[in-house]
């Protein structure tokens, strides 16, 4: 006797209106919670307006290409396990949880900031990989989330190389951060796309200063959008040391030019604890729209080789805005770039 063997197949619904997601809440504490994420189209493969999801596929130097562009060749399409109950989507394991957090992280930046008046639109959409292969390269740091610009335009999700309370991949200011990276590359190669100007110059002492300045301009987007200076403590409670707005004083020896093996975070650092000493004096929202406005007019000028000059640029930006700065703002720039001839606006 043959029994029909009858399999249902439950396709829970693609596009649910609340995911489980990480957040920052209203009273300032990080929890998991049903989040809307209205770009994500389909919550299995991740695909939506803010671009698509891939699992896998293999990140490698692009032999062919006359630069040695890196390039991405995409893996499979994402398939997320999860089901809905009472209209929220419940994953069935840490992946859905990470790349909702991912996804609605982005929205939300997204809102935040077009809603300022900053267009984000020209990053829109960017596809990522999840744990993909590399080959050629070497990419085993503590690193687990990434953007890839000059050209590729593509974030890379990894699993944690160090024990987390949460999960690097899921802290919305690490997103926010790579985010960052992803908008300071629009604003100053002019498009999601393109090589970037300053590494052009084939200049090591340029591509490193300007590495400063992007890792701080990435973490004053992730502090500033969140208005949360600290929030890599959230996943590494006893191993950051990037504290946005304790003592960050530049000195000579964290500029490229006089660094034997350059770690960009320490200048950055003091960029962004400036922008936060801004936000002390407006609001986060008035500091974030101003640091992007300092970006933009620093990369007119092209002022590639002259990080600092980034920060005389926010400094100026500030006080025509509103001159009852000058005192306060321009005693934060003399603690901070002690080393720094006074600005013009503070003389
Ligand atoms: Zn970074």
């Amino acid at each position: 006797m043959l029994l029909p063997l009858v399999m249902f197949a439950c396709s829970p619904d693609p596009s649910p209106a609340l995911l489980l997601a990480v957040d920052r809440d209203e009273d300032g504490e990080y929890r998991v919670a049903p989040r809307p994420i209205p770009e994500l189209t389909d919550a299995q493969h991740m695909e939506g307006a803010l671009g698509d999801g891939y699992r896998g596929g293999r990140i490698a130097i692009d032999l062919f290409s006359a630069d040695l562009a890196i390039r991405y060749d995409e893996g499979g399409r994402m398939d997320l396990d999860y089901d809905v109950v009472d209209g929220v989507a419940i994953p069935m394991d840490e992946d859905g949880l990470v790349l909702w957090t991912y996804y609605h992280t982005l929205s939300q930046v997204r809102a935040d900031l077009n809603g300022l008046g900053v267009d984000t639109e020209p990053i829109w959409p960017i596809a990522f990989a999840y744990q993909p292969a590399f080959v050629g390269m070497d990419f085993t740091s503590g690193e687990n989330a990434a953007y890839l610009g000059n050209g590729v335009h593509l974030f890379i999700l990894l699993p944690d190389a160090l024990p987390a309370v949460l999960p690097l991949a899921a802290n919305p200011g690490v997103i926010r951060h790579e985010f960052g990276h992803a908008l300071f590359n629009v604003l100053t190669a002019g498009d999601a796309y393109a090589l970037a100007p300053y590494d052009q110059l084939e200049d090591p002492n340029v591509t490193n200063g300007v590495r400063a300045l992007n890792e701080g301009f990435a973490d004053m987007i992730a502090t500033l959008t969140l208005d949360d200076n600290d929030f890599f403590d959230l996943s590494l409670p006893s191993v950051t040391t990037r504290d946005v707005a304790a003592d960050a004083v530049a000195d000579v020896s964290m500029y490229p030019a006089n660094a034997e093996s350059y770690d960009p975070y320490a200048l950055g650092t003091v960029y962004a604890s400036f922008a936060w000493d801004l936000r002390a004096l407006t609001s986060p929202e008035e500091a974030v729209v101003l640091v992007v406005a300092a970006v933009e007019a620093w990369s007119a000028e092209e002022a590639w080789a002259d990080t600092d000059r980034w920060a005389e640029l926010l400094l100026e930006l500030a006080v025509a805005e509103d001159d009852t700065l000058t005192a306060p703002l321009c005693a934060a720039f003399a603690a901070r770039l002690p080393e720094r001839q006074t600005p013009e606006t503070c003389a």
